[in-house]
């Protein structure tokens, strides 16, 4: 099982433009464990990746695996396999062809080759494919052909660029489930890119949030949601209600009126308070409750979405689906912030 550290990691391209696409990025990847790479389009995810694969030179910096130096290792010598967004098969190849190709490579005899591309196929569950052309499959089994070659070689490294970000929600969630088993059943460190938040939540043990080349926020996914580091952390990841306030104790000050906070890390003065929308209680008076007026819903089946509006304030709850028939738009009610729910980030700006 490989660490993988990253240590003042950036790229600059130069072009027409100089584009800064990574920028000082230290990071420290688990071994046997899944990191993601999260971060909306063009904040340097890809770029990341192929440092870490030898596909890009660093403009300054150093990746290591196990504690050596790789820089000067070229890519194929590395161990680490990549998997790319757009599967990019042999065509003329078959199916099996494409999954050997990293084992003729290595020159290995044909019988381990036919043996190992069984193993694969199954391990992708696409047994009886080997003889298939690639564009007689699916984009998910195109993927898991994909996945199979990068992993015949047994690298140390696996290495997902948005592998299925191009499939259908429910060829995602196979997919999803499918990456996961075959991690955890192999141990290998994995690195996997994406710029969606679930997919990182659902299949990460850690998260790397980077925006504009830059990381924001390594932790648990479950912090991402309970402990964003900003508001913008916050707005990423689903989060809608936001309010500026004063912070003193534990108390914040806030043009609603004065709400009580539990012990917050963040230093008094200027702070933004969010709540996320399922944790809001519509109908609910006592502490940190504050009057509002229901605007509008939508019923999605599983819960109700209401937007609500307190003092010139708008605020999102997502509250348990029979509160449709509780609720009526125009309603004035409390709305209670719970202080435990709440959680405290600098200013923006
Ligand atoms: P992501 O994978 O997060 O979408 P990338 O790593 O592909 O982002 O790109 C990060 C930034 O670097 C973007 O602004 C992109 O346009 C730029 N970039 C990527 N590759 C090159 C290149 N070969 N030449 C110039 N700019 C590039
Ligand atoms: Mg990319």
């Amino acid at each position: 099982m490989t660490q993988v550290h990253l240590h003042g990691l950036s790229k600059v391209f130069h072009g027409k433009d100089e584009v800064r696409a990574v920028s000082n990025l230290d990071l420290e990847i688990a071994p046997g464990k899944i990191t993601a790479l999260l971060g909306p389009s063009g904040c340097g995810k890809t770029t990341t990746l192929k440092m870490i694969a030898g596909l890009l030179r660093p403009t300054e910096g150093d990746v290591t695996f196990d504690g050596e130096t790789v820089l000067s290792i070229p890519a194929e010598k590395r161990g680490a396999a990549m998997v790319f967004q757009n599967y990019l098969l042999f065509p003329y190849m078959s199916v099996g062809e494409n999954v050997g190709f990293g084992l003729r490579m290595q020159h290995v005899d044909r019988k381990t080759i036919t043996k190992k591309v069984s193993e694969m196929l199954e391990l992708v569950r696409l047994p009886d494919f080997e003889n298939r052309r690639p564009k007689q499959l699916s984009g998910g089994q195109q993927q898991r052909v994909a996945l199979a070659r990068a992993l015949i070689i047994e690298p140390k490294l696996l290495l997902l660029d948005e592998p299925i970000s191009n499939l259908d929600a429910h060829l995602r969630d196979e997919m999803r489930e499918l990456i996961h088993s075959i991690q955890r059943q192999l141990g290998i460190t994995t690195i996997f890119v994406t710029h969606d938040q679930e997919e990182a939540v659902v299949l990460a043990d850690k998260i790397a949030l980077m925006f504009d080349g830059e990381l924001h926020q390594f932790d648990l996914p479950s912090t991402f949601y309970e402990c964003p580091a900003s508001a913008r952390i916050a707005r990423f990841f689903g989060g809608v209600n936001f309010l500026e306030g004063t912070k003193q104790g534990e108390q914040v000050e806030t043009p609603l009126g004065v709400l009580h906070i539990n012990h917050q890390p963040i230093a008094d003065g200027p702070v933004i308070l969010t709540v996320r929308p399922e944790n809001l209680r519509l109908g609910e008076s006592g502490e940190n409750a504050i009057q509002a007026r229901i605007r509008s819903h939508v019923y999605v089946g599983t819960h109700t979405r209401f937007k609500v509006e307190a003092g010139a304030r708008q605020f999102e709850v997502v509250a348990e689906a029979a509160s449709v028939e509780r609720f009526r738009d125009g309603d004035q009610l409390p709305l209670k912030l719970p202080r435990e729910k709440i959680w405290l980030v600098p200013p923006e700006g």
